[in-house]
């Protein structure tokens, strides 16, 4: 069963061809034998999951079943889910069980999806390697001795190793599409505002957003079409009518003009990832596309002016970690001050520390206008230099992450890791939407294809990528390990 993509799945379950508990079952026996070696699930629910599973048969044998009814998922630790462990791979969290549902995991309840459980992240969700999560790094399952990406790494190898058909992760600044492309499977992150962020835990709030994992471009137009929309408790979220991505897939490309960015073809690009992305780049123009070069000129601010604005949002976003409202406290406090000292030294590891130590400085008064000002102009001129090429293109394709996957503990010095997200971290202080897609594999590792789309062009990107699946199959290959371990 787990060699169907989650669109064939959806169809097998319409026929009957076995029940959404088979189902289930199958895949909590896979993550049972194989997540030893992989360590991307946090929280496995797997009673709560026949449960969820034997309502969806129900419904479906009363014929009250929704496109999506029994199939099986997996949150990222970073949505609220009631009274399930919410950890957002943090100490601080770990005896955190969430008292209500994010709207995602609601709207995903209500399409009858079932959740087998909360997959591993880095740390806050900061980190491009899922090296920095409490509960230990997640391996890579075309390679265990490779990261998985990050932050939502968890997610992206669960799929990847078949333990669950499809998985939720957030992207703040590329954690969505990197870990898709290190695992070799689809990645989409919305537009910013298109999916609505509350109850998922708070890392930067002008950048995160959520979106779907999985096998292929399909799969994530049915999750899209599911977790999309309006929601009157995020003030962020954008009312504007959900189209219905799956029937938006089948428009022919001829005539869509591509752009490649100059600046996303530079100084450490791997010439083999390169080479892979040009030869995707080939396979559109055989099925009509156009290709030209564009520039994105403030490109290499993106890094810097992130790293200012991200932690400076987190920094806020993370003082409700007292261990008075929320999160780990310390045992024998001397007094106030000691309590909130140690719960927070003892709570937090240290890539967070760091974090929270950049934002509240740049954030200071005296520094405030010269960093945190200074980089949100920077945003805007990168904005606009997206808004510009799209004047003259459909859309932008370049690599998703300059190399493949790197092996465990090989970025030593967080600048080193900062700059895995090069060509990802502009997208979201633009706010427009990217999907990762497989496009080959650089010493057995596989390498993803970016495409971006202006704001809201969450359908075109979707059937961009969906062609290309129809004309390769990338991404229908599976690492050893799906056969060998589950
Ligand atoms: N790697 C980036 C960071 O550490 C982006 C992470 C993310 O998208 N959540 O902040």
């Amino acid at each position: 069963m787990y060699e169907k993509t989650l669109t064939q799945l959806a169809a097998a379950l319409k026929s009957g061809e076995f029940s959404s508990r088979e189902l289930t079952a199958h895949y909590l026996q896979r993550i049972e034998k194989a997540d030893g070696h992989l360590n991307s699930f946090i929280s496995v629910t797997a009673e709560q999951a026949l449960q969820q599973a034997e309502v969806a048969d129900n419904a479906r044998a009363s014929g009250n079943a929704g496109r999506l009814a029994g199939i099986p998922l997996a949150l990222k630790d970073i949505f609220c889910t009631q009274g399930v462990k919410t950890s957002c791979g943090s100490k601080m969290l770990d005896n955190f069980i969430a008292p209500y549902n994010a709207t995602v995991v609601e709207k995903l309840n209500a399409a009858g999806t079932i959740s087998l459980g909360k997959t591993n992240m880095d740390e806050f969700a900061m980190g491009s390697s899922n090296e920095s999560s409490y509960y230990g790094p997640v391996k890579n399952p075309w390679d265990l001795t490779a990261v998985p990406g990050g932050s939502s790494g968890g997610s992206a190898a669960a799929v990847a190793a078949g333990l669950v058909p499809a998985a939720m992760g957030t992207d703040t600044g590329g954690s969505i599409r990197q870990p898709a492309a290190f695992c070799g499977i689809t990645g989409l992150k919305p537009t910013y505002g298109r999916v609505s962020r509350f109850g998922i835990i708070a890392y930067a709030s002008s950048l995160d957003q959520a979106g779907p994992l999985a096998r292929s471009a399909e799969d994530c137009a049915h999750l899209l079409g599911v977790i999309a929309g309006h929601d009157g408790r995020d003030s962020t979220s954008v009312a504007r009518g959900v189209p219905d991505y799956v029937e938006g897939l089948n428009a022919p490309l001829s005539g869509l003009k591509i752009g490649l960015p100059k600046e996303y073809f530079g100084d450490g690009l791997d010439p083999e990832v390169e080479k892979a992305v040009r030869e995707a780049v080939k396979v559109y123009e055989s099925l009509g596309a156009t290709v030209r070069e564009v520039s994105l000129p403030h490109t290499h601010y993106a890094i810097p002016a992130y790293y200012v604005i991200a932690p400076a949002e987190a920094s806020s976003n993370l003082s409700r970690y007292d261990g008075v409202r929320f999160g780990h406290r310390c045992d024998n406090p001397s007094d106030l001050i000691d309590l909130y000292k140690r719960s927070r030294e003892e709570g937090f590891g240290e890539e967070v520390k760091r974090r929270i130590l950049i934002g509240t400085h740049t954030l200071s008064e005296g520094f405030f206008d010269a960093y945190y000002t200074k980089a949100q102009q920077v945003r805007r001129l990168i904005r606009q230099d997206f808004l510009d090429a799209f004047e003259d293109v459909d859309v932008l394709m370049g690599p998703a992450s300059p190399t493949p996957a790197f092996d465990l503990g090989a970025k030593k010095d967080p600048v080193s890791m900062y700059l895995q997200d090069i060509y990802t971290i502009a997208v979201n202080l633009a706010g427009i939407p990217g999907i990762s897609v497989p496009a080959g594999f650089v010493g057995g590792r596989p390498v993803g294809l970016q495409i971006l789309g202006t704001h809201f062009a969450e359908a075109q990107l979707l059937n961009v990528a969906h062609q290309f699946q129809q004309a390769t199959d990338w991404h229908l290959q599976r690492p050893a390990f799906a056969e060998e371990y589950a």
